[in-house]
């Protein structure tokens, strides 16, 4: 599995890390790390290598979001919706879209984004209440998008919008600079993934023709069920689960280096061994249970589904459980910020909540486990 993953860990020391502050601290984009994920070739990681990509999928999505979240939860959660529309495009995309948004992205280093959710439906993304005029070749599209990430920073959106087919949505591709679209910056004031520039965004009147569109008049839903949602929620199993295990590398090396006055460390203390094998226990199920999600995906296997949802799930709670545990061990330093513990903790906060949230995965996994349709 491991060389995606091994890459990725040394890609993030030397191009994430030196941003990870920054980016909190600031509310700043990880704009420096975004140039090096194109240089370095990871922006092209999902596009087919007919396009000049490397033609990857699922498992080495979840090794490259895994391993950059180990580093930064933010970085990873911008890249890890970048992939998911690069593939929604792979899968339904017409040649031409693709030839003209895979070559932007390579030659470039341009990247996209997911301009889903609404005020209106929350969490049910796939419910949307823009409007869509079909006027001939063009058409003109109104509405409000309530949270995007990499907002403005992106220069492609992938926009749901109902179908001119009754009940039915598309999927488009916006891009940055058609008219019309606009980005409220200064709304974004997430308790964590501080970097991540999630903002609202207007429609007001954009006009595109049909070659914006992916795939067939109406597919939009099964877009979304059938690659979207593989996509983005093994990509949140591995951002959750590399949020933990960054917590249990702080956790045990500050265990190990604070030392008493009379020399013992804090390591040598029994309750903290506990939290630390606890934290451990948690962070690398959190991973085994997504890769092994990964795989299920990307070998067809009949219960792939449940072990995302699975994974997901299970992942989220983890990382709010291990960031508990690791304040813990942090202690003062841990509140008082000397240790990026309750940075940890604040990103993984928004792991339960991300559509579709834990919640909501929670009753789809039951379903899906008793035969019952999604969603
Ligand atoms: C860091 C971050 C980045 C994001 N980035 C993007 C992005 O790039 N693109 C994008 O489109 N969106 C993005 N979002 C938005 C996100 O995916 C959700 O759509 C949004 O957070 C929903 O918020 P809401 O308050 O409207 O939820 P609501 O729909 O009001 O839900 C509120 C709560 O009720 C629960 N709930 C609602 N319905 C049910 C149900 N049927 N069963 C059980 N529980 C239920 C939910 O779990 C939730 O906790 C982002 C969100 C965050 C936090």
């Amino acid at each position: 599995m491991n060389r995606v993953y091994q890459e990725g860990k040394a890609f993030a020391k030397s191009y994430i890390e030196p941003y990870t502050d920054l980016t909190d601290k600031e509310s700043r984009f990880p704009e420096e790390s975004f140039k090096a994920l194109g240089e370095q070739g990871y922006l092209k990681l999902l596009i087919p290598e007919e396009y000049g990509g490397f033609g990857r999928g699922l498992e080495e999505h979840a090794q490259a979001c895994l391993a950059f979240a180990e580093t930064c939860a933010t970085t990873a959660l911008c890249y890890m919706m970048h992939n998911v529309a690069v593939m929604c495009l792979v899968t339904h995309g017409s040649d031409e879209l693709k030839k003209r948004v895979f070559a932007d992205i390579i030659e470039n280093g341009k990247f996209m984004a997911l301009a889903y959710s609404e005020f209106g439906s929350g969490t049910h993304f796939y419910i949307t209440e823009m409007t869509a005029e079909v006027n001939g070749d063009l058409t003109t599209f109104n509405g409000k998008k309530s949270m995007v990430t990499s907002a403005s920073y992106a220069s492609y959106y992938l926009v749901l919008a109902p179908s001119v087919e009754e009940g039915k949505i598309n999927n488009w591709v916006f891009p940055l600079e058609a008219e019309g679209l606009s980005f409220e910056l200064s709304e974004w004031q997430g308790l964590g993934m501080r970097g991540n520039s999630s903002s609202p965004v207007s429609i007001d009147n954009v006009t595109l023709d049909s070659t914006h569109r992916i795939g067939a008049e109406g597919s939009g839903q099964e877009q979304v069920f059938q690659v979207v949602a593989p996509f983005f929620i093994t990509g949140l199993g591995a951002i959750y689960s590399g949020t933990a295990l960054h917590m249990f590398e702080i956790a045990s090396a500050h265990a190990a280096n604070r030392k008493y006055p009379d020399g013992s460390a804090l390591s040598n203390i029994e309750t903290v061994q506990i939290h630390i094998g606890n934290i451990y226990k948690q962070a690398t199920a959190a991973k085994a249970m997504t890769m092994e999600a990964a795989r299920a995906g990307a070998d067809g296997e009949a219960d792939a589904l449940a072990k995302i949802l699975s994974a997901r799930i299970f992942a989220s709670e983890a990382a709010i459980e291990c960031g508990r545990l690791a304040m813990r061990v942090g202690g003062g330093k841990a509140y008082n910020k000397a240790l990026p513990l309750e940075r940890l903790l604040r990103d993984a906060y928004a792991g339960q909540i991300m559509a579709p949230s834990a919640d909501v995965l929670s009753v789809w996994l039951g379903k899906a486990l008793t035969g019952q349709m999604i969603p």
